[in-house]
């Protein structure tokens, strides 16, 4: 589909930067964004993520760029708001890179493993957020988008402490939101379910842990990276002007909340 014919141009003159967006559902939101109008600068850890997925999504007529970024990288994260600056500013941000070195219930979690989760998760989400300020500032309207997970609301037995970062994030989130409650910078985050992606493998990989997956969600299917980017390019538009501090749950009705 040439979805900049189709799809209404929402977000036309944006300029976005979303992390981790070389593959799963950080792409498709890059995606998503492009093909509603924004310029977008997409990054990873690796040269060559980095440089197919911006030739794949060249090749759609998106206009991208694209640079590495590693996240808990300050240098690293300063050249990700230059190429924003080099298109004309910064409107929306989203915080995607996640990382979970640790398959154990939360207090099994070596020190080492917890620290790692909460530097990439918490705090390079916060820095980033920090950092896109200045410029966010100078725009008619900002958006930060961080992107949670349903095990926020509901911890993962053997994802204990990554769980509790992603907690963690929808206070970051509520919390930011009122700081920039007045200034027409929104703050928001996403909560996908399970996710058909790399980094979800060990949930579906093999046929007893998608069985199980599957028992838990009331669709009886595995989200795709897509069943998210509509809603990330929801609340990146003006279409979500009078919403913040909320999280998007979007999990195929996996329980979360009343
Ligand atoms: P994915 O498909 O495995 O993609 C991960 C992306 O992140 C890749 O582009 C990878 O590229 C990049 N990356 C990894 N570490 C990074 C770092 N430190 N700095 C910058 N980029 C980094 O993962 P995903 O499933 O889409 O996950 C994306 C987000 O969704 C995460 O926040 C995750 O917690 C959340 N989430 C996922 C699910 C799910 O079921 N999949 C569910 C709920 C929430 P490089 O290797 O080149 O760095």
């Amino acid at each position: 589909m040439s979805a900049s014919t189709t799809r209404i141009a929402r977000l036309g003159g944006k300029v976005a930067i979303v992390t981790a967006s070389t593959d799963g559902i950080g792409y498709a939101i890059a995606r998503r964004l492009a093909q509603e109008g924004a310029k977008v600068v997409v990054s990873s850890r690796k040269q060559n993520n980095v440089e197919s997925a911006v030739t794949k999504l060249k090749s759609e007529g998106l206009d991208v760029t694209g640079l590495v970024c590693h996240v808990g990288n300050a240098d690293h994260r300063q050249k990700l708001f230059d190429a924003a600056k080099q298109l004309g500013g910064l409107d929306i941000l989203v915080s995607n890179a996640a990382v979970n070195p640790s398959v154990a219930s939360v207090l099994d979690c070596e020190e080492s493993h917890w620290d790692k989760i909460f530097e990439i998760n918490v705090k390079a989400s916060y820095l980033l957020a920090k950092e896109a300020l200045p410029l966010l500032r100078q725009r008619p309207y900002g958006r930060i988008i961080f992107v949670a997970s349903i095990a926020a609301f509901q911890p993962f037995d053997v994802l204990g402490a990554y769980s509790v970062s992603k907690t963690t994030l929808l206070g970051l989130t509520k919390a930011a939101a009122a700081q920039l409650a007045l200034e027409n910078i929104t703050v928001n985050a996403l909560a996908p379910g399970i996710i058909k992606t790399r980094f979800s493998g060990a949930l579906h990989e093999n046929e007893s842990s998608r069985d199980e997956a599957l028992s838990r969600i009331p669709m009886n299917r595995l989200g795709l990276p897509d069943d998210i980017s509509g809603a990330a390019a929801f609340l990146a538009s003006e279409d979500s002007s009078y919403m913040t501090g909320e999280t998007l749950i979007i999990s195929g009705g996996m329980p979360s909340r009343l």
